[in-house]
């Protein structure tokens, strides 16, 4: 990229900085697409738009790593890398996730049993801060910043540039589906690979009791003589040929946005899995923004006659993180306490402990397990996702923010740390221009 392309960008990040200066009291983001699922109430805040900083600035292949504005979306960024043979490392699953979203996030996918979570493969950040300084962070420059931003969600300042580590990827992936029917086993096959990978990339899905598939894919240059790849980005879906196909074949682009066709499996809410709504819909907006657009919809105005009888349910949408040792205890008591299927596993290790509002332990792999459904429900509101939460913590597991919390304060901050956030809190926003992380995650958006 020439100079000109960073003075661009430097003139971008300087707009958003004096438009942050020029108002006054509480600011928030304001972006196209979230995939955010607390509610976003209208709380008055000046809203920031972010929109313009999302170009994918450099990549160096030799170095592998990429530099990118903070709200470029993953699906522009991988655009760019895998003409050069190259992908991030991580790369989150829903094409509209951003960079900077993924990052303070706590981004995950199928490569974390190598590699870590999405913070894990950042070399670099540059975080607009409140009073409009732009600080540039990493394991060596300000690494309290670098190692608190994750599981910030923006309430420090906002990722405007992001380095992103790439790996080296081939044209096609090779996917082996295998079955297994004992919780133990299939923990105990994620513990193996996670200590000495043999694949590339791995994930699984709980279909119920005794059914789980667990997906090791290999990268391959070339697909052998007779066979064809699949294409699962319209009648066919792909979270179906799990049970169905135990070896198949994808092109890398596809296998990274596998599961945004259906939102993993999530399109049955919208109607999105008979074969006439997907006729109708075509394959371009059989995807996760067309679900995300038609769900917000649904509850700016859910004054539907359905609306009034079907009977009660609580939405829960959830991402957790349990230590492997734990995992199979936890899924049965998630299964019996509130019974979502399918349930997504995605295993991942941790290379360091310091990222200080989501510490994790580094003796142990965890499992991710992501649930995203309605409990019928005749609880009060809120009963499933206090549950989720309590059974995070009897399992020793921590549960992303990106969603529903219900935690009182005391206990949040026992579990996010709260003396690092303060100090980090007065450095980057100490007038509180930004939500404060319990605020935003807990209370409101
Ligand atoms: C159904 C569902 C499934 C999911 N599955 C996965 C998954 O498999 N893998 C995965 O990695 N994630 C998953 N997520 C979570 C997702 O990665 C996080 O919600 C992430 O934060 C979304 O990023 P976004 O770019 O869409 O940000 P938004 O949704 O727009 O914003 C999320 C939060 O981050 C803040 N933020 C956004 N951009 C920046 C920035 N540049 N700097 C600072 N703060 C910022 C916003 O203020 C907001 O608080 C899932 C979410 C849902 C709803």
């Amino acid at each position: 990229m020439s100079e000109a392309d960073w003075s661009e960008h430097r003139a971008r990040v300087q707009a958003m900085a004096e438009a942050l200066a020029d108002s006054t009291g509480p600011v928030r983001l304001r972006k196209s697409t979230s995939n955010l699922f607390r509610p976003r109430e209208d709380s008055g805040r000046t809203e920031l738009d972010a929109a313009s900083l999302n170009h994918v600035l450099e990549i160096d292949a030799d170095a592998g790593y990429a530099d990118v504005e903070g709200m470029t979306t993953y699906v522009d960024l991988v655009d760019a890398t895998l003409p050069l043979g190259l992908a991030p490392a991580i790369v989150p699953e829903l094409k509209s996730i951003t960079v900077g979203g993924a990052v303070t996030g706590v981004g995950i996918e199928s490569g974390g049993f190598r590699y870590g979570l999405v913070h894990d493969t950042v070399h670099e950040i540059d975080v607009l801060v409140a009073d409009g300084r732009v600080l540039t962070c990493s394991p060596d420059q300000r690494p309290e910043l670098f190692h608190g931003f994750p599981n910030s969600y923006g309430s420090l300042g906002y990722a405007t540039r992001v380095r992103v580590g790439l790996i080296p990827v081939q044209p096609f992936v090779q996917l082996e589906h295998t079955c297994y029917r004992d919780p133990e086993a299939v923990f105990d096959a994620i513990g193996a690979e996670c200590a000495e990978p043999t694949c590339d990339y791995l994930d699984g899905v709980y279909f119920g009791p005794g059914e789980f598939v667990l997906t090791r894919a290999h990268f391959v240059d070339a697909l052998p003589t007779g066979t064809e790849t699949s294409d699962y980005t319209w009648m066919r879906q792909y979270w179906q040929s799990l049970r169905t196909n135990s070896r198949d074949w994808l092109t890398i682009h596809d296998y990274l946005w596998r599961w945004d066709t259906d939102w993993f499996w999530c399109s049955k809410n919208v109607g999105a899995q008979f074969r006439p709504i997907r006729l109708l819909l075509g394959r371009k907006r059989l995807n996760s923004v067309t679900y995300q657009k038609i769900m917000r919809a649904s509850r700016r105005r859910p004054l539907s006659l359905v609306q009034y009888l079907r009977p009660r349910t609580e939405s829960v949408i959830q991402d957790v993180d349990i230590p492997i040792a734990n995992a199979a205890a936890f899924l049965a008591d998630f299964d019996a306490g509130v019974g979502i299927r399918p349930v997504w596993i995605c295993p991942f290790i941790v290379p360091n402990d310091r990222f200080s509002l989501f510490r994790l332990r580094t003796d142990t792999p965890y499992v991710n397990f992501g649930f995203w459904d309605m409990v019928r429900s005749n609880e009060p509101d809120g009963h499933y996702n206090a549950l989720v939460e309590e059974l995070v913590a009897r399992h020793g597991g921590k549960k992303s923010l990106y969603s529903r919390s219900t935690y009182d304060e005391a206990t949040f901050w026992s579990e996010y740390d709260r003396a690092a956030y303060q100090a980090l809190k007065r450095e980057c926003d100490p007038s509180g221009r930004f939500p404060g992380l319990y605020e935003k995650a807990v209370q409101q958006e």
